[in-house]
């Protein structure tokens, strides 16, 4: 529990959702995107898609913000272990206690 409670403290910044990567094809006649040969769409761009409290958001990240925004995305994961981990050790606990007062009770 303790271990628990340290890892969530050390998690630092976090968001949730999850990064792609995108090839565009643009509007302008000739560009190298449409080439019938050897069509070079553009990109990559990123996106951020998540969900919170029931509403879906999408943005775009500039390059720049892509390395922090995947380190945040990692951080929530863990977030989410952690917090399932703990959880699932509660429920246990839980159950165990019961367990001992049901045989406490029997005797
Ligand atoms: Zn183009």
């Amino acid at each position: 529990m303790a271990r628990l409670q340290r890892q969530l403290l050390e998690l630092g910044p976090l968001h949730p959702g999850s990064i792609t990567e995108q090839y565009n094809v643009c509007g302008q006649p000739g560009c190298r995107c449409k080439d019938p040969k050897k069509p070079q769409k553009h990109g990559p761009y990123y996106q951020l898609s998540f969900t919170w409290q029931g509403k879906g958001s999408t943005r775009f990240l500039r390059p720049e913000q892509v390395e922090p925004m995947r380190r945040k995305v990692a951080s929530y994961k863990r977030l989410r272990e952690l917090v399932n981990e703990w959880v699932a050790l509660e429920i246990e606990r839980e159950r165990a206690e019961r367990e001992k007062e049901k045989r406490a009770g029997g005797n």
